[in-house]
């Protein structure tokens, strides 16, 4: 398009050239007759005198036959551009017939039809890259999230499988006899109620967390106090606790009033609880404390498990992470129970963002193991 435009605008401007030089020839051939007296001499001499760079003039009469100057033609191979323009002398036509070689011209244009086939080509190549890099970068958080969708699919109902599968053959062992006793009834029944129990659990956390990851999940801002809700947390995980020996300590613990919602807060405590249990050794012991530093309220729980690797620090607070294989006892006794989803402390953190809190993981060694739970305190204490 540019390429034409320009071409378009040389030529005429070729035109323009040729036309001027013309008016100007003939103007001249006018002066020069009257000096010279004679036409033919006055014709003769004026293409003698006046010259133009790259353009040839000729008179010719009215029957196209050459009276001065060159006759317009090729004078080489290349394009030469002719105009002709009637001029009148003393009663006689004449045609004036200027031609211009447009050998530059077309140098020119060639140059540029040269460096558009290499330009073209390549500005194609960039475009291509560049919009394919672009829509590269543009699509990668989509194709992310599609993953973490995967995964997070692959994973809960892989989660879902074990409890499903127990409870289906479970009761179809159960049923295949027709007559079985009260305790091989009783027995079933408790391993299916774990099933239950267990995929109950799963399903309850996988909607908060999808809840929440949808924005739906706004807690209630009542007015609690979370000391109590640490006497209700420790007195639920008691007879857990009791089953292994493990003593759950109340230590230090000071007045904290908060506005926030207290099954959420509860269900985070009751998390880590569950875990400090769990990975305590059987007549361990887990201590809970509660204190206020300026205006944050920090939460501790404490236990002298053999604590959390150094590689898995990091990834524990990820949906679906589990330590591998760090409990084999919950599953040999087929309390499914105890063997957590890897969803605990997932939920856990996001309950106390939700509250503009944050969870932690501040120590884990052999022996003591602490998550701290910190949340904002209200700035005048009541
Ligand atoms: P789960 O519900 O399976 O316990 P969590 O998200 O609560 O999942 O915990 C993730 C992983 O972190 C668990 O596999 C567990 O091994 C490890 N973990 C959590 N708390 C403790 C702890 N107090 N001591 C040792 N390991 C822990």
């Amino acid at each position: 398009m540019c390429y034409l435009v320009f071409a378009q605008a040389l030529h005429d401007r070729t035109d323009r050239f040729i036309n001027d030089a013309l008016t100007a020839f003939s103007h001249e051939l006018v002066a020069e007759r009257r000096v010279a007296g004679e036409m033919d001499e006055a014709m003769r001499n004026t293409v003698e005198e006046v010259r133009f760079r790259d353009l040839h003039i000729a008179i010719l009469d009215s029957a196209s036959r050459v009276i001065a100057g060159e006759p317009p033609g090729d004078s080489a191979n290349h394009t030469i551009r002719v105009i002709m323009k009637p001029v009148e002398l003393q009663g006689r036509k004449f045609v004036l017939a200027g031609s211009f070689s447009t050998a530059d011209i077309e140098d020119v244009l060639a140059r540029i039809r040269r460096m558009f086939i290499v330009a073209i080509p390549l500005l194609v190549i960039c475009a291509a890259t560049g919009g394919s890099l672009l829509a590269k970068r543009s699509i990668e958080p989509v194709e992310r999230s599609y993953e973490l969708q995967r995964r997070f699919m692959a994973d809960a109902s892989h989660e879902m499988r074990t409890p499903t599968a127990i409870l289906r053959t479970e009761s179809d062992l159960t049923l295949s006899r027709e007559h079985r006793s009260e305790g091989e009834y009783r027995a079933s029944m408790t391993v299916m109620q774990d099933a239950t129990r267990r995929l109950t659990r799963i399903v309850d956390d996988l909607f908060l967390l999808a809840r929440s990851d949808a924005g739906h999940l706004r807690p209630r801002r009542e007015s609690i106090y979370i000391e109590e809700v640490l006497h209700d947390a420790t007195s639920a995980v008691r007879a857990v606790a009791d089953r292994r020996s493990v003593h759950v300590a109340l230590g230090q613990v000071v007045e904290a009033p908060f506005e926030g919602d207290e099954d959420l807060i509860g269900r985070l405590i009751l998390n880590l609880l569950d875990n400090a249990i769990k990975h305590s050794p059987d007549g361990g012991r887990v201590d809970v404390t509660l204190s206020r530093v300026e205006n944050t309220y920090e939460i501790a729980v404490v236990d002298g498990g053999g604590g959390i690797p150094e590689a898995a620090r990091e990834r524990i607070f990820e949906r679906f992470f589990r330590v591998e294989d760090d409990h084999p006892r919950s599953e040999a006794n087929g309390s499914a129970d105890t063997n957590g989803a890897g969803l605990g402390l997932a939920i856990a953190r996001r309950i106390a963002q939700l509250h503009d809190g944050d969870l932690r993981l501040v120590e884990s060694r052999p022996g003591r193991t602490e998550f701290r739970v910190t949340l904002p305190a209200p700035r005048t204490s009541a």
